[in-house]
């Protein structure tokens, strides 16, 4: 055991974000952007450099890529960096000529697999030596997993303008306002039917259904030929406070398009499910069914996203003279957005305090939270666990899980069930009843979206490969030939010239880049994830001294492990760690005279922290502390 005489400082928490980024520019904030008025002096910092919080180790298998692309200039490139082989982590790139537009930077949630892992973003590295080239970012709708990685990804890409929904930019600045010195972000808000031009691009927003207000669908017109996008979407005929897809929009868009439009890039989500979506209404009426024939207290879980499902809870609660409470950080920061915004209205003392619950009788309270999918912090789980703070489970309680389980998540969902029905309570899921009618599109309305739409190529998005499949095959049913189908994955390199469309060997970089939230600003769930992690996998110390002259370390690192491994019989483990400490410092000092000792720190953890990972299959909390001599 190596004992030190070190106190060990605040590591963790101190990981600020240097400075030197948040220079907005006043001059471009308008709502009109002229592309070629601006994007200059944008010179790439290095990455890490400015502090980002990122861990950019390839998690799975590298893929093989290559940075270098043909140059023609005629030719449309369609590189998704993400979501064509996970719901989540949306980011498309377009270019044509020296234009690029990014469509999306969404996150993904972690699965089983990574542990202490907040959450996922694409790799943005083929875009960082074309920052000047970047026209703006189009992002369709507020949903994490299309907006959450705008706050890592902005500012790398030097603050290019973000094009949006009125809804969708109040969340993207509300989320921006997490991160520590973030650069303030250009959101102009545009509406459907607008367009905008943005290089070579002309962008026309479509109105379409999902389950958060004001989502977009895309006509890119290029001078390749038009692509529709649809973002996420589904069509119902009855939604609740919105109007239906814009149908009508389409299907105008294709007959005005005289050559056709060239690829229909769209939502293959529920592509394996069969028949329509169901309505809103008709999961409102199901819900009302429940929220009428309960006994006791209702806790639903949903998305904090589901903006649409929160306000019929709202609605319904009234009309049955209950209250709500609302918990988990997300779900009440979306709940304060949507009401403040309108689009969740609210009679006075409609919503009470979670702290408040128990002041009312049971049949009069409903409570709102995170967690239908089993997400270990998120409040259903405390719940179902016994752990929350005022909310302590009784026979009568009804607890209704109101979003469909994401793929991957299965095992923990059933897990927060099993915990649920031991304690005697009601459980009901969207399987047994009709209480989520998912945002997606199902099978008949991706024929009713191919059939609008007409076009020449299909290039299923946001799915697993499988889904994507699944897509394609629907579209061959409707006879579309199997070459203009494009089945690709993150990091393929979609063409389009005059002679029509491949996908090409080549890949660009689209591993996955992991954030873990220390730094993120949310300490609540910040000490809630250290506390999880150091329970899950105990915590690893490395204590290390470098000469700040010649960036080298003097002598070997200290190394305290608690709750992670047995010291005394690693020691060949140990003797790896110390060298490859030993490796990293001098590779990420490499002899300078002005050490970033964040930087240094940060390499350190990552690199230490992936080869544990990699050697023991845990994943202690790494805590490198420097001490500069
Ligand atoms: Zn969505
Ligand atoms: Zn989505």
């Amino acid at each position: 055991m190596t004992a030190t005489k070190q106190k060990i400082p605040g590591t963790v928490s101190s990981r600020s974000h240097s400075g030197s980024s948040s220079r907005a520019n006043p001059r471009t904030r308008k709502t009109r952007y002229n592309p070629r008025q601006k994007q200059k002096g944008g010179r790439e910092k290095s990455y890490r450099a400015r502090g980002i919080t990122l861990n950019a180790e390839p998690y799975r298998k590298t893929k093989q890529y290559k940075q270098h692309i043909s140059k023609s200039d005629d030719t449309l490139k369609i590189i998704p960096l993400g979501g064509l082989e996970e719901v989540g982590l949306n980011m498309t790139v377009m270019e044509y000529g020296r234009d690029i537009i990014i469509i999306d930077m969404g996150l993904q949630f972690p699965d089983e697999e990574m542990p202490g892992i907040d959450y996922v973003i694409p790799n943005s590295r083929y875009l960082r030596d074309k920052l000047d080239r970047i026209r703006g970012v189009i992002v369709t709708h507020g949903h994490m997993d299309h907006i959450g990685a705008i706050p890592h990804h902005i500012r790398v890409l030097n603050n290019p303008p973000i094009f949006t929904g009125r809804m969708t930019k109040a969340l993207i600045a509300k989320r921006q306002e997490e991160y520590n010195n973030s650069p303030r972000l250009k959101i102009n808000e545009v509406q459907p039917k607008d367009k905008i031009k943005l290089g070579a691009f002309e962008i026309e927003f479509i109105h379409v259904c999902h389950s958060i207000p004001d989502a977009l669908g895309l006509a890119i017109h290029t001078p390749v030929g038009t692509v529709v996008h649809t973002g996420d979407f589904k069509f119902d005929q009855n939604p609740i406070g919105e109007d239906p897809t814009d149908i009508g929009h389409i299907a105008l868009i294709a007959q005005n398009s005289s050559k056709g439009i060239l690829a229909l890039m769209s939502d293959s989500t529920d592509a394996g499910q069969p028949g329509f979506t169901i309505s809103e209404s008709k999961v409102r009426s199901t819900f009302e069914q429940i929220i009428r024939n309960a006994k006791g207290r209702i806790i639903a879980g949903t998305f904090s996203s589901l903006i649409t499902r929160i306000r019929h809870m709202v609605e319904i609660s009234e009309k049955f003279h209950k209250k709500i409470a609302v918990d988990g950080y997300s779900m009440k920061r979306n709940v304060e957005i949507a009401l403040k915004m309108g689009y969740i209205k609210a009679k006075q003392g409609t919503f009470i305090d979670i702290s408040r619950v128990n002041d009312y009788p049971p049949e009069k309270v409903i409570i709102m939270c995170t967690g239908a999918q089993g997400e270990g912090n998120a409040v259903l789980m405390r719940i179902a666990n016994g752990e929350h703070r005022y909310i302590e489970l009784i026979k009568g309680d009804t607890i209704i899980f109101s979003s469909s389980v994401i793929p991957g998540n299965e095992r923990t969902v059933q897990n927060v069930k099993d915990g649920l029905y031991k304690k005697g309570v009601h459980v009901v899921h969207y399987k047994m009843m009709d209480v989520h009618s998912g945002g997606h599109a199902k099978s008949e309305d991706l024929k009713l979206m191919l059939n609008l739409v007409k076009p020449k190529y299909l290039i299923p998005i946001h799915g697993n490969h499988y889904m994507l499949r699944l897509h394609g095959e629907i579209a061959q049913e409707l006879r579309m030939p199997e070459e203009n189908i494009f089945i690709a994955e993150n990091g393929s390199v979609i063409e389009f010239d005059k002679q029509g469309g491949r996908i090409l060997n080549e890949k660009v970089a689209a591993n996955y880049v992991m954030v873990d939230g220390l730094g993120v600003g949310d300490i609540g769930n910040v000490v809630l994830r250290e506390r999880m992690q150091m329970a899950k996998d105990g915590m690893f110390t490395i204590i290390v001294t470098i000469d700040s002259k010649t960036g080298e370390p003097v002598g070997n690192a200290d190394l305290i492990s608690r709750g992670f491994i047995y010291m005394k019989n690693n020691q060949e483990l140990l003797k790896q760690t110390r060298q490859l400490i030993r490796n990293v410092i001098h590779q990420k000092t490499g002899g300078s005279h002005a050490i970033n000792w964040e930087y240094v720190r940060n390499a350190i953890r990552d690199e230490i922290g992936q080869f544990l990972f990699n050697k023991t299959q845990r994943r202690p909390m790494v805590l490198p502390v420097i001490i500069e001599v």
